[in-house]
């Protein structure tokens, strides 16, 4: 089975190039951002509690999320293998990930992370705000914000993963085509 994290900033890419890798190789896509949007659409208590952070810009806590992704992986055991698109997040989450993919017995194949530089990811989420919906794609604060949590909490989970020889970067600047060829070379290495 191949359970694929794929990293990196927000604005990175991680969403588009999901989609192509679901695509070919019939993947499960489990992106918390999109877990989190549909509890706030449908008002859930879960969804109240995370909308606070996620209107600033800031991590949703670790214990919201991690019980999210345990159900969603234990209710499709059965799948090909999983894409997790934006979580871990932090170095809590990725170890409790190894928990729940144990406790499921399975395990995470590589952690393959999309490099892009700062000034390119806030012009790329401007960008994406105008048709995105996302009023946290729309404000260049809350933008900001989201790129120093990341690299205040998030950055480092690439340690946890580099510690267990399972990291892989590659270079999340070009087309959309030429990355996603560069990312499947990486998936099929796994
Ligand atoms: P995303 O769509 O991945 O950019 O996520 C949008 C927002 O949801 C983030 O700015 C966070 O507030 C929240 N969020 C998504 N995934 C996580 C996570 N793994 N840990 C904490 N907060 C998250």
């Amino acid at each position: 089975m191949l359970n694929i994290v794929l990293f990196g900033p927000p604005g990175a890419g991680k969403g588009t190039q999901s989609e192509k890798l679901i695509e070919k190789y019939g993947l499960l896509h489990l992106s918390t951002g999109d877990l989190l949007r549909a509890e706030l659409k449908a008002e859930t208590p879960l969804g109240q509690e995370a909308k606070k952070y996620m209107n600033e810009g800031k991590l949703v806590p670790d214990d919201v999320l991690i019980g999210m992704v345990a159900n969603k992986v234990a209710d499709n055991k059965d799948a090909k293998g999983f894409i997790f698109d934006g979580f871990p997040r932090t170095t809590v989450q990725a170890e409790a990930l190894d928990k729940i993919m144990a406790d499921n017995e399975l395990s995470i194949s590589g952690m393959i992370a999309l490099e892009v530089t700062e000034e390119e990811l806030t012009q790329r989420i401007l960008e994406r705000g105008k048709t995105s919906g996302r009023a946290d794609d729309q404000n260049e604060d809350l933008i900001r914000n989201r790129i120093q949590e990341y690299e205040t909490k998030t950055a480092p989970v690439s340690n946890f993963y580099k510690a267990q020889d399972k990291y892989f970067a590659i270079d999340g600047i070009g087309t959309i085509d030429s990355i996603f060829e560069e990312l499947c070379k990486a998936v099929d290495a796994l």
